[in-house]
């Protein structure tokens, strides 16, 4: 049986070292722009001061340099998705999810989210997690092991019992994109799984260096 709980452990094992190292070379790249005599980039620094340049620097420098490869790497990474096919499974139909209800949704898109207008022009909610569980149970066992907040599960009537959609021409831009990220965990079945394997270990960087960015841009006190 697929073990899927087992995977997201991998993944988050993996992830926690692939961070530890984007941590650091952030940090190298930090101190190449420091000055002699300042302290710390999250430091309280008077404007114009040697301190307060450097992290207007350090900013620039995330803005201009590192996002922007981020942004760079992750454009040839979902390029590079094209070189891979649906094999027409027909799971990611059958089984969608979503951190929001119905209800949520419905007011997303009445207030012109267009994600929630796609995926509401394609799905309807399971009557109850069972039903969905029927579908893919190790994919809804390790949710409930791994997710702590609240999931709701959605499914496309327009799927026949060939698996196959009968409104293709039709369908939404989400469904021609999925899967759209690599570090989603994709049924076995799924034809992009050489893809994700592939792109992974570059896709948890980004996403790590991503998050390292953040954080710093969130704590360095701005004071220019
Ligand atoms: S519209 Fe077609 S491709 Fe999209 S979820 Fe429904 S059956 Fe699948
Ligand atoms: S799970 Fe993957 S292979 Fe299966 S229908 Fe969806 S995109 Fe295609």
């Amino acid at each position: 049986m697929e073990d899927l709980t087992d995977s997201i452990k991998n993944l988050r094992a993996k992830y926690r070292e692939i961070f530890k190292t984007s941590a650091k070379e952030i940090e190298k790249r930090i101190d190449e722009l420091k000055p002699a005599g300042v302290g710390d980039v999250f430091d309280q620094y008077p404007p114009k001061s040697a301190g307060a340049l450097w992290q207007t620097s350090v900013l620039k420098m995330f803005d201009e340099d590192i996002c922007r490869e981020i942004y760079r790497k992750w454009s040839e990474i979902l390029a590079y998705r094209r070189e891979f096919s649906c094999t027409g499974c027909g799971t990611c139909c059958r089984l969608a999810c979503s951190e929001f209800s119905p209800q949520e949704l419905k007011i997303k898109a009445e207030h012109g989210d267009n994600f929630a207008t796609q995926f509401l022009s394609a799905f309807v909610p399971y009557a109850s997690k069972e039903d969905a569980r029927r579908v893919y149970p190790e994919y809804i066992t390790m949710l409930e092991e791994n997710k702590e907040d609240e999931v709701y599960f959605y499914h496309c009537p327009k799927l026949n019992e060939c698996s196959r959609c009968t409104d293709y021409e039709n369908r939404p831009q989400i469904c021609r994109d999925f899967p759209d990220n690599p570090l989603a965990l994709l049924p076995k079945s799924c034809g992009f799984n050489a893809w994700k394997q592939e792109v992974e270990p570059v896709a948890l960087m980004l996403h790590s260096m991503l998050e390292i960015v953040e954080y710093y841009k969130a704590h360095i006190p701005l004071r220019n």
